[in-house]
């Protein structure tokens, strides 16, 4: 008989699972869950059996980031950025004490300042090219906003770059120009922006920037994340990684949306640990958002190869354009189990949810923006981030961070969900209040359906992968005000040990 490689034994258990429930003992075999109850799964041990006591330590499934960056967020951990977002510089003082210092520490390296947010650095006037200029004379400099739309470049970066004052716009991505039609150093959307910062950060991206960044992953007790700005340049390096036996993290990519289906790869590509399944579409939020009219052809392109597609709407008026696309692309073509979503829901109304529900439509929610941003906004007293009418309009839900908007903290989104607490202690729109065993699926089972890999992982169940997580402490144990601090102690994918603290 085949005997367990691991056996997680006397400690609490939190399978997300109904039909395992109250488990104490989760076996795993070939990366797989193999059994799961109580101490008599210790009768199956064999002398290969790596017995783990939880002692008062909590195991629980894997969390799944439903929406991330990953191509962004690893540029992080590169010598030449300089993280300014509003977690790590809380002002626009701090800002400019940190870019003075990185300028000021000399050398030549071309600098890149990740994070400016507009609203939290309020005060830090829109950067030019003249003063980036005479900030780092002769050394390029690019300034790189938090939402990842828009960046400033020096003249130095500008000709690191090798833009010049012919450079064409590319499709989603322009360049601002002068009366002469010359770049000015600002630059909108994802593919110019890396025209820009290509070279700055060129030469590491094959140099484990990837890999670090899927460490940091597993740290924050990841094992299933959603890539949502998905580039044809990244998928050799991705690949590379998964092949290498590198990566850490499950993924599920969306490629950006392109006008054609030309640069999508076939339907049935990747495997349990690495593939595409949808696109991304912006609808609000900058210059390079897609009209209602555009929306809904990318839409009828897409749906119909059964591509699903992950829209951006944070505001009410594009939540709207957005369901009404869906709803006409269902009507033409209709589809089971199309798990078509929103991402972010910052503004989404109880009435919006109640239609997303009736269409099928899943919701990614940003709680980080409560958390970060709710003392700012007035609107977040009454409208922010509404997962309890989300939940009684039966739709599911996960949560996210954007990362790199905000760093992957998936017990904050769960504690932020239950308490409503911003960073102030503010509590804001109590009554959309949830639960905390509501909270845990949004940041699993449900997550990983949004992603369709509930079926492979997501919860404590025999036969899923044992993507997993081993927290100090149980979340049902704390309080919810203290949820964010518990620290992940192990994770496992496929049951092979990923992180340890
Ligand atoms: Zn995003």
């Amino acid at each position: 008989m085949d005997t367990p490689d691991l056996i997680f034994t006397d400690g609490s258990i939190i399978t997300v699972d109904p039909e395992t429930e109250g488990a104490t003992a989760v076996a795993v075999l070939d990366g797989r869950i193999h059994a799961v109850g109580g101490r008599e799964l210790l009768r199956m041990r064999g002398p290969g059996t790596d017995v783990i006591e939880l002692s008062g330590r909590c195991l629980m499934p894997g969390f799944v980031e439903a929406h991330i960056h990953p191509a962004r967020d690893q540029l992080m951990f590169s010598e030449s950025v300089i993280d300014i977002r509003p977690m790590v510089c809380g002002s626009a003082d701090a800002v400019r004490t940190a870019v003075h210092a990185a300028v000021a520490a000399g050398g030549t390296r071309p600098l890149l300042c990740y994070g400016l947010d507009p609203v939290l650095h309020s005060g830090f006037p829109e950067p030019t090219r003249e003063w980036l200029d005479e900030l780092a004379p002769g050394r390029p400099l690019v300034m790189w906003q938090n939402s990842g739309r828009v960046a400033w470049a020096n003249t130095a970066a500008l000709a690191l770059a090798g833009l010049s004052a012919d450079a064409a716009d590319l499709p989603d991505g322009h360049f601002d120009r002068d009366r002469f039609g010359r770049p000015t150093g600002k630059a909108y959307g994802t593919p110019a922006i890396l025209a820009l910062v290509g070279r700055i950060v060129g030469e590491q991206l094959d140099s484990g920037l990837l890999a670090k960044e899927h460490q940091h992953l597993a740290a924050r007790g990841v094992t299933l994340c959603g890539d949502m700005g998905f580039a044809d340049e990244m998928r050799v390096l991705t690949a590379g990684l998964y092949r290498r036996g590198l990566a850490k993290v499950r993924t599920r990519f969306y490629e950006i949306s392109s006008p054609g289906l030309e640069t999508i790869c076939p339907l049935d590509n990747g495997d349990d640990l690495f593939r595409q399944i949808g696109i991304k579409i912006r609808v609000d939020g900058g210059a390079t958002a897609a009209t209602a009219e555009r929306l809904r052809a990318m839409v009828r392109a897409y749906h119909p190869h059964g591509w699903q597609i992950a829209c951006r709407a944070d505001d009410h008026t594009a939540t709207e354009v957005v369901l009404d696309a869906y709803d006409s692309v269902l009507r033409e073509y209709p589809r089971d189990d199309h798990r078509l979503r929103l991402e972010h829901c910052g503004a989404m109304t109880p009435e919006q949810y109640r239609r997303a529900g009736r269409l099928g439509v899943t919701c990614s929610l940003f709680m980080d923006h409560l958390y970060y941003w709710g003392d700012t906004e007035p609107e977040c007293e009454t409208q922010c981030v509404r997962a309890r009418s989300a939940l009684e309009a039966d739709v599911r839900i996960s949560f996210h961070n954007d990362s790199p908007v905000t760093p992957e903290e998936p017990l904050r989104n769960m504690a932020c969900a239950i308490t409503r607490t911003a960073r102030s202690g503010r509590v804001l729109a109590a009554e959309e209040a949830i639960n905390l065993d509501q909270a845990i699926r949004a940041q699993t089972i449900d997550a990983a359906y949004q992603l369709f890999a509930d079926d492979i992982t997501g919860s404590i169940t025999p036969g899923k992968y044992a993507d997993l997580v081993v927290l100090e402490s149980d979340p049902h144990s704390v309080a919810p005000e203290e949820l964010a601090d518990i620290a992940v102690h192990s994770t496992y994918l496929a049951g092979r040990l990923t992180y340890r603290r």
